[in-house]
């Protein structure tokens, strides 16, 4: 029985309504066929009261041992550092947080705000929101950078708003089999299984992307990166790879990346505008080329492939 803790911080509930569509596997099947047993969830658990109290205790005080501490939602350190402006099981969560950590075998943030800090992270942050061992790119975090649970490993991150249920679902089965130390991180502390390519492998757009073929929000064919300011290559996360509910994703939607893998997601802050536009749509872009690229051999490379005769004939072709 591998006994798991979720808890919620700022949190919108994202990932756990994710979480709940897994497919491979779903969640009845990592209770049933890989031994997970719930202690507590915010949404599913039929505790309440003194019920979580006295179960949070029983795991501090090694009467009922912790496996995996999920954590979901930003770390709230406000105000003035005191965490009371998010009280749980009559503490402060990020005090519950702090105990927690240090007992339990594994940790795991899912989404960005637990990863990162996330959209509350984001300036002015009233909430003084971070993640469980990052700050935005930052690593340290509320936990510090040293942190490792008792498993030998740092927290385990599930980046993504929200993270895909079968990255979380899977990264559980590891730890369920014994298999975690066979889950590469990468300096993020991301699975690399899932966080090694960029979003772009596996767009049906990259024939596009290649020939420099425009394609605008909502319309068929044609590359997001130009017009609308995709972040598909410069974004790590297997979104094309793993669909989503098997069917999709984002870019095959016509719907641009908007980097949500990434550690400095939202890539802008309100003082711009909006969390949630591409860098196109606030004229910053095109300040950035696809990761690994040299921003002038790349302009050289666009403006002469947008000349081609190809180009004109896909874009033809595509409308
Ligand atoms: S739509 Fe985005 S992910 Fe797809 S090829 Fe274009 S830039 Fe890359
Ligand atoms: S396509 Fe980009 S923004 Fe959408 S879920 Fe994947 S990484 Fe996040």
């Amino acid at each position: 029985m591998i006994n798991v803790l979720w808890l919620q911080g700022g949190a919108c509930s994202g990932n756990t309504m994710s979480f709940l569509n897994a497919e491979e596997p779903t969640v009845v099947e990592l209770i049933t066929d890989f031994g997970l047993n719930i202690l507590w969830h915010p949404t599913t658990g039929q505790q309440i009261g003194k019920q979580v109290q006295d179960l949070l205790h029983d795991i501090l005080e090694g009467r009922t041992k912790l496996d995996i501490l999920v954590y979901e939602g930003s770390l709230i350190q406000g105000p003035n550092g005191t965490g009371t402006m998010n009280y749980f099981a009559d503490r402060p969560m990020m005090d519950w947080v702090k105990e927690l950590a240090a007992v339990t075998q594994f940790t795991v943030a899912i989404g960005d705000c637990a990863t990162w800090g996330g959209i509350p992270a984001v300036p002015p942050n009233p909430s003084e929101s971070t993640g469980l061992q990052f700050h935005r790119k930052d690593k340290g975090g509320f936990l510090g950078a040293n942190y490792k649970s008792k498993g030998g490993l740092p927290v385990i991150n599930i980046p993504g708003c929200p993270a895909h249920p079968d990255w979380i679902s899977q990264v559980l089965v590891a730890i369920a089999v014994g298999r975690v130390g066979d889950v590469l991180l990468d300096d993020y502390h991301r699975p690399k299984t899932f966080f090694t390519d960029f979003v772009q492998s596996g767009c049906t757009n990259v024939v596009n992307f290649a020939q420099k073929v425009d394609g605008g929000f909502g319309t068929r064919g044609g590359c997001l990166y130009y017009e609308v300011g995709c972040r598909g290559p410069m974004t790590r996360a297997s979104c094309n790879n793993i669909l989503w509910n098997r069917q999709s994703s984002k870019t095959r939607a016509n719907h641009p990346c908007l980097g949500c893998t990434e550690p400095g997601f939202p890539h802008n802050d309100l003082q711009k505008g909006s969390v949630f536009k591409t860098m196109k749509y606030l004229g910053v872009f095109p300040k950035e080329v696809p990761t690994g690229r040299n921003k002038l051999a790349y302009y050289m490379e666009a403006g002469f492939q947008k000349m081609m005769p190809t180009n004109k004939r896909v874009k033809e072709t595509s409308k």
